[in-house]
Parts: C-alpha cells; sequence; structure tokens
C-alpha cells in the first residue's frame, strides 16, 4: 500500500525514553533481518497520513478541498494528545492493515464451529487484536452427543484448546494474543469454570469472567436457588444456591483475581442495536462488549496534556481544547474503520453495519496530580462524571455531525437512537474506556482512568525488559518544594507509595496517592463515576492489599452491582505469581 510522501517541514517527535524501547520493538515496520525501516516522524505519517486518505471518498467532507488532515492527525497524535489503539499505530498502511483491538467471535455447539473460532481467534492474535468469546452455547460436559452416540467434553476442555492455540501464535512478531472466555453463570458446568485458573499458569492466555444474569443477582439477594440450564435443549440440569455460587466466586476472585464478573443483562440492556443480535462476551479487557463477529476500534485521549494554566500553573481542563481535540478524535476513528482490513468477510459486514468507536481517556490521574486533586476526593469523582459528560456529548456531537455528512450507521434505523430524539449517528457507539497498557507508556502519561500504581517504579514489559519510571509531576512538586533528595528518591522507589513517608508535609501525601492508598471503595467508585457517560464499559481494576479478605471482595461485586457497574475486576497484591507492575517492596 503507498503512503503519501511526508512533507519535508513535518515537525519532529519528542520521545519519551520508554516510548523509544516500545516503539523499536513492536511498532516500527522492519526489514527482513528485523531492524526497524522506519522512524517515530515515519510511524506517526504513515498513520495520519492513511487515515486521513479514506477521507477523500467523502466529497461532502470539509477536509476534502483543504487537504490538511493528515497533517492535522500527524499533530494530534504527536501531540500525545490522542493516540490510536495499538494495531492501528501497527499495521495502518502495511500489507496486514487490521487496525481494531477488540474483537468478539461466537463459538457455536458443534465441532465444525469450535475450530471455525479456534481458526479465526488466531487470524486476528496474528493481527495484533485480542478476542472474546462466550462458551456459553456449547453443551455441558457429558451431555450426550447426537452424531456419535458418545458424550460431549464440555467448555473447559475446549477453553484448554484456544489457549493452546494462542500460545503457538504469539502473534507473528506483533503481540501475544489476549483472550476473554465468559460463561454464563446458569451453564451446568460454571463451578468448574469457576475453579479452572485456580493452579497458577493454568490458562494463562485467557480473564475469565462469569456473565451474572439479573435473576441469579436477585436470587443472591433473597438467598434463593436458581436453575442451571443445558444450553442446547433448555433442560434443567440441577439447582444451586445463588447465594454459595456467589461466595464460590469471591473466594476464588480472593485466590487469584479470577474470574472476574460482568452483568450480562445489564450489558444487553445497553445494547444499541438489540436486532443485530444479543452481547454475549466482552474483548479481554472487559471495557468492550460486541456482538458476535464485531470488531471495535479505540482510541484514547491524554488529559494530562490538556491543562489550562494560568501563573500557578496547571489549574483547569482546557475545555476548548479537549472539544477539538474529542472532534477530531471521532472523524480519526470513524476513518479507522473504512481503512482497516478485517480477517473475516462476517467481521467486516459487522463492524460496517454498527461502526462502533471507543474513545476513551487517560492521563486522568496525571491530570488529577496537576490539578492537586486527591484522586479518592469527592472533588475526583466530580471531575470524573464532568470530563466524562463532556467526553460523551460531544462525541455524540462529533458523531451526529458525520452521519450528516456520510451517512448514519447502516443499522441505524432499527437501532434503539431513532426513538430517542437525538438525530442520526454515525457510530452506534462512540466512548469506551480502555487499559492503554501501551499507549500510555508512549504518551508518558499514567494509564486509563487509573491512579497511579506508585510514584516510582520499575515496569516489567514485553519479555521482561525493566523500564523505571518516576512520575514527572510529582518530582517537579517535590523540586518545587525544595525537597527532592537522590536518599527520598531511592526510599521512593522501594516503597512505591509516600502515604507512610512521615516528614513529608500532609498536603503532598494526601494529592500524591497511590492505587495501594486508595480505599477499595473509591476505586469502585470512580469506576462507577466514568461508567455514567460511557457508552461501551470501562477498564478498571479495584486494588486490595494482600491482607484484604473475602467479605472486602464480597462487598466490592455487590457495590458494584448496586453502582450500576457492567462488570468488575479485582486484584489482591501478591495473590499471582507474576505481576507486570512491582515496587520495591512487592518483588
Ligand atoms: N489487547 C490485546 N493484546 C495485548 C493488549 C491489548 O489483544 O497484549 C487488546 C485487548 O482487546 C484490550 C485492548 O487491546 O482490551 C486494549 O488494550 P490496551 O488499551 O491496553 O492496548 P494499547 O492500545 O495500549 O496497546
Amino acid at each position: 500500500m503507498s503512503i503519501p510522501t511526508m512533507p519535508k517541514d513535518l515537525e519532529t517527535v519528542n520521545l519519551n525514553d520508554n516510548a523509544k524501547v516500545v516503539l523499536e520493538k513492536r511498532y516500527y515496520r522492519k526489514d527482513e533481518s528485523g531492524n526497524p525501516k522506519e522512524t517515530a516522524q515515519e510511524l506517526f505519517w504513515r498513520v495520519a497520513s492513511v487515515i486521513a486518505a479514506e477521507e477523500d471518498k467523502y466529497s461532502s467532507s470539509p477536509y476534502a478541498k483543504k487537504g490538511t488532515l493528515a497533517h492535522d492527525f500527524y499533530s494530534l497524535m504527536t501531540s500525545y494528545k490522542f493516540l490510536p489503539n495499538s494495531p492501528t499505530l501497527m499495521n495502518a498502511g502495511t500489507s496486514l492493515g487490521q487496525l481494531a483491538a477488540c474483537f468478539v467471535l461466537p463459538v457455536g455447539d458443534s465441532m465444525e464451529e469450535i475450530f471455525d473460532a479456534v481458526k479465526n481467534a488466531a487470524l486476528i492474535h496474528k493481527s495484533g487484536g485480542g478476542t472474546g468469546f462466550s462458551f456459553s452455547r456449547l453443551r455441558q460436559k457429558d451431555a450426550v452427543v447426537g452424531s456419535t452416540g458418545g458424550v460431549a467434553s464440555g467448555p473447559l476442555s475446549f477453553l484448554k484448546i484456544f489457549n493452546t492455540a494462542t500460545e503457538q501464535v504469539k502473534q507473528g512478531g506483533t503481540r501475544r494474543g489476549a483472550n476473554m472466555g465468559i460463561l454464563r453463570v446458569d451453564h451446568p458446568d460454571i463451578l468448574e469454570f469457576i475453579s479452572a485458573k485456580e493452579r497458577d499458569g493454568e490458562l494463562n492466555n485467557f480473564n475469565l469472567s462469569v456473565a451474572l444474569t439479573e435473576r441469579f443477582m436477585q436470587a443472591v439477594e433473597k438467598d434463593e436457588d436458581y436453575e442451571l440450564r443445558a444450553p442446547h435443549s433448555g433442560e434443567v440440569i440441577e439447582t444451586l444456591s445463588a447465594r454459595e455460587v456467589f461466595l464460590l466466586l469471591v473466594n476464588k476472585a480472593w485466590e487469584s483475581g479470577d474470574p472476574g464478573i460482568v452483568f450480562i443483562d445489564r450489558i444487553n440492556r445497553d445494547n444499541p442495536t438489540p436486532d443485530q443480535g444479543e452481547i454475549e462476551s466482552t474483548n479481554p479487557c472487559g471495557e468492550q462488549p460486541l456482538l458476535p463477529y464485531e470488531a471495535c476500534n479505540l482510541g484514547s485521549i491524554n488529559l494530562a496534556e490538556l491543562c489550562s494554566f494560568d501563573k500557578d500553573g496547571c489549574v483547569e481542563v482546557d475545555w476548548n481544547e479537549f472539544e477539538r481535540v474529542i472532534r477530531l478524535s471521532v472523524r480519526f476513528l470513524d476513518n479507522v474503520i473504512d481503512a482497516s482490513r478485517y480477517p473475516l468477510d462476517s467481521i467486516a459486514d459487522t463492524v460496517r453495519k454498527n461502526r462502533k468507536i471507543g474513545l476513551g481517556i487517560m492521563g486522568f490521574a496525571d491530570l488529577l496530580y496537576r490539578l492537586r486533586i486527591p484522586y479518592d476526593s469527592q472533588e475526583a469523582l466530580g471531575l470524573a462524571e464532568k470530563i466524562m459528560e463532556f467526553m460523551r456529548d460531544v462525541s455524540r456531537a462529533a458523531s451526529h455531525d458525520l452521519a450528516i455528512e456520510r451517512g448514519p450507521f447502516p443499522a441505524y434505523e432499527t437501532s434503539i437512537f431513532p426513538k430517542q430524539n437525538i438525530g442520526p449517528l454515525r457510530n452506534a457507539t462512540t466512548t469506551t474506556i480502555a487499559p492503554t497498557g501501551t499507549l500510555s507508556i508512549i504518551a508518558g502519561c499514567s494509564s486509563g482512568v487509573e491512579p497511579l500504581f506508585a510514584l516510582s517504579f520499575a515496569r516489567y514489559v514485553m519479555d521482561g525488559e525493566k523500564l523505571v519510571e518516576v512520575n514527572p509531576f510529582f518530582e517537579e512538586a517535590l523540586k518545587e518544594q525544595g525537597l527532592w533528595s537522590e536518599k527520598l528518591m531511592a526510599l521512593i522507589e522501594q516503597k512505591g507509595s509516600i502515604a507512610q513517608i512521615e516528614h513529608l508535609p500532609a498536603e503532598l501525601r494526601r494529592v500524591f496517592v497511590t492505587a495501594m492508598d486508595i480505599k477499595p471503595d473509591a476505586h469502585l467508585k470512580m469506576q462507577a463515576a466514568f461508567q455514567k457517560f460511557t457508552d461501551n464499559a470501562v477498564s478498571k481494576t479495584v486494588n486490595l492489599p494482600s491482607e484484604a479478605t473475602r467479605q472486602d471482595i464480597f462487598d466490592i461485586y455487590w457495590a458494584a452491582y448496586e453502582l450500576g457497574c457492567k462488570g468488575v475486576t479485582v486484584y489482591r497484591d501478591g495473590c499471582k505469581a507474576i505481576q507486570v507492575l512491582c515496587t520495591g517492596d512487592s518483588k
């Protein structure tokens, strides 16, 4: 594919040290001997120009005659105000051309359908995408198989095949395949599923989540039994105490962090295109519920770069600039749908009918540091809601403008929107909050809407490479107050947090909180605040100290249900042998 010539006067790109490592390892195009054959400038130009070229199809575009869009996209990315998800950065303008991070594939109850899904997942992983599957349609273990008279081996045995296949693909030089495996709580094999990851390393390429129904949650509340039904016949196989199953879920999450939970009926209540089918799974990190054969491309706006300054420094969000960035990002992501080549025709068809995009944010914790607002405060929750409401409203308005320019998404007429009187939309969803695991490293900001894991820490990424990071806004505050010293920095690298360093000023310790200083219910409230205005879901981990109890997890799960979250993931410090992020104390 030809890439428009790079203008000679293009701005240079500032790369932080970690970004250099990450881009070189996985993002730059490589020659036959594996050496990078592009620079950061060329990478961002490749992406900007290829995505802008899609605009030429639309004669009604305000950019059609100006020819400035590629440059605008380039500046949007190189200012680190916005980055598209990793597959777009890696594959735009390449022969692979697959640009979306998230996919959901159906798994039908037949050998053909199961192994089709294995093959399709391998193709998606090769292109850098992650896959989610519901295994709920597979008949339970020991059910009769009509054609052979034998017995079925059940969802768990097939899950292992998907896991092994993922292990072997290793994403052909891009990244390792990530998977989500979901089973409904009323599937007869649910108990085995809940305990599937109890041994460390088991099903290592999967996140598992149990799909909890509204009926199940009510049965837990009333302490009633509920029925497990054979998926292929509807026959009641067993009845279980809902509360006991819920407690087992809590117990396993306490032991290993897995499985997570998703509130599947709530997800479907927000399905914008119910006539296209039911949502049965999310992508691997849980933030993107999708229909079978649907994919979604994500992008994230970096709030750390959107400050409005006065003489005291950063005092507000720069709302005008935020609006400009949201509008341009929505155009970018809508163009990505057209530019992307999908591994299967059925995926291309579903994606182009609904045209979902997932614009989210990163650098939220950095913004709070800059504004001197503690993450676990009412003020932070208020700001989170204000930011996300603004983002939802502006991204919808931008999608509406695109619908006027280019037409609404093809399934619009039968979607939920005509009844809501908000006018045509180009995209069935516009907002998703992604983890931004790698994007945040490239942009040098805090990830997604998470608090900082530590103020200074070693990050082990991609094959164990060690990257040391000190939060720049924290370091700046220390220097401003004349507190910086090598001795102090070494202590902070050891501890990760300053909560217990009592000779530091109380105000500093209150503002510069980290994930482990924040109480679990404050994590959850933040997730709920963002979820309130997010079309899809919010990637958020509720961090717990290692001494947290099962009751703490029970309370979090219950609060997630009551606060309107779409799912929840907990992580108790030290419950997994391998941690991606480590402070000195937890190594
Ligand atoms: N993802 C994946 N493999 C990975 C990391 C991410 O398939 O190693 C997919 C997955 O669907 C995840 C989504 O990309 O939910 C977004 O993850 P993240 O925001 O961390 O990705 P980034 O764009 O920062 O690389």
